[in-house]
């Protein structure tokens, strides 16, 4: 475990952006993040995991923590249940194969999403359906300015839609380096309302899907759908699905009668971004290397040379066009640094 300097960041980031950082370090366990934050003094040091939702559009100036914590336990049974742990920098789509292969339910619909576990909870990973919180367990997490070691339960992360509290009040104060998951062992709670599941499942001939068909038929949705980012630099959904309170909803939906959404619990209406975005006319345009996917407009792409700069450029721009057009400011998904 050696302190490593000016180490280009290209490849620990998604979008292929080119990035140096001063300072950088990768730690495999618990102990050795807390003697990397004992000797350092630098400064609050920024943890990497995958790469996946980060866009390096400015300078860092400190210690780049890479989180390689690597661990898959069962931690206990009973009945239906079964508690798993993983650590911080465990790959999460390969800790979802070993959940599957070990007959454990519940995280099926969250197969292919790029990044580590330890990332998971930050910005309460979803997709077809489920959300991490919905089988979140509890997670440790280090304190970068102490080097204490905390639990975090449910309760405390207070976990929303793609959100919790490291994103918010504890943003950048915490290493998560183990994450708990209560899953199911039998009699498992299939999530196949997305439209796309069910037609692939139905493709196959499967009326009675077992866990592996829903993340097999995940995997097969994705794989067609998202630009692999070995291919095309992209950190996946760029933008978040504004939840609109329903009067501001139905105005709007006065003069875009045909704008898709879907009511929530909470009462307020979702409406997906990318289609906000595809009616600004951005989707499959670029402004140089940076670009908005022609496939799906909510993701955008490095075409090769953008810089993180370029791409936020053309974030902010494509804000300020759906603002223009329908009133409503897109938040960003992706963590800019
Ligand atoms: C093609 C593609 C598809 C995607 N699809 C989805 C999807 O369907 N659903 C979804 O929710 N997301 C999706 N994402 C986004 C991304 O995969 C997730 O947000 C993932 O959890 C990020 O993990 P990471 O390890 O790459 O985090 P990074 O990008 O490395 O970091 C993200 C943020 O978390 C912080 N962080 C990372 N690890 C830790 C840690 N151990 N402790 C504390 N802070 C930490 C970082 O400092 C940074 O602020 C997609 C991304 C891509 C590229």
């Amino acid at each position: 475990m050696k302190i490593q300097e000016n180490v280009s960041l290209k490849a620990y980031n998604t979008f292929g952006i080119e990035a140096t950082a001063p300072y950088f370090v990768e730690v495999h366990s618990t102990e050795e993040l807390q003697q990397i934050l004992q000797q350092w003094e630098g400064g609050q040091p920024f943890i990497l995991g995958g790469g996946s939702n980060i866009l390096l559009a400015g300078e860092l100036c400190g210690l780049v923590i890479k989180n390689s914590i690597k661990e898959k336990a069962i931690t206990s049974r009973e009945g239906n249940k079964a508690w798993v742990s993983a650590g911080g920098g465990e790959n999460w789509h390969e800790f979802v194969c070993w959940c599957l292969e070990h007959e454990l339910g519940g995280v099926e619909n969250l197969s292919l999403i790029p990044g580590t576990a330890g990332a998971a909870p930050i910005q309460n990973i979803g997709a077809y359906g489920r959300e991490l919180s919905e089988v979140f367990h509890m997670l440790e997490a280090v304190e970068l300015e102490t080097g204490a070691l905390h639990s975090f339960g449910k309760e405390a992360c207070r976990f929303g839609y793609r959100d919790s509290i490291f994103k918010r009040e504890l943003k950048g104060r915490y290493c998560i380096t183990r994450v708990s998951l209560e899953l199911r062992t039998a009699h498992h709670h299939l999530n196949t309302s997305y439209g796309a599941i069910r037609q692939t499942l139905a493709e196959r001939g499967i009326s009675a899907p077992t866990i592996h068909d829903v993340s097999r038929a995940v995997v097969a949705i994705r794989s067609g759908k998202l630009p692999n980012p070995s291919v095309l630099g992209n950190s996946g959904s760029f933008f978040k699905n504004p939840e609109l309170p329903r009067r501001q909803f139905e105005e709007l939906q006065q003069q875009h009668k045909d704008m898709p959404f879907y009511p929530l619990d909470n009462g307020c209406i979702k409406v997906p971004a990318g289609w906000l975005v595809e009616q600004t006319g951005w989707k499959g345009r670029r402004i140089g290397d940076a670009g908005c996917y022609e496939k799906q407009a909510l993701v955008l792409v490095n075409h090769g040379q953008a810089s993180g700069r370029d791409i936020y450029e053309l974030a902010q721009r494509i804000q300020d066009d759906v603002e223009e057009k329908f009133g409503i400011r897109l938040e960003m998904e992706v963590n800019v640094i």
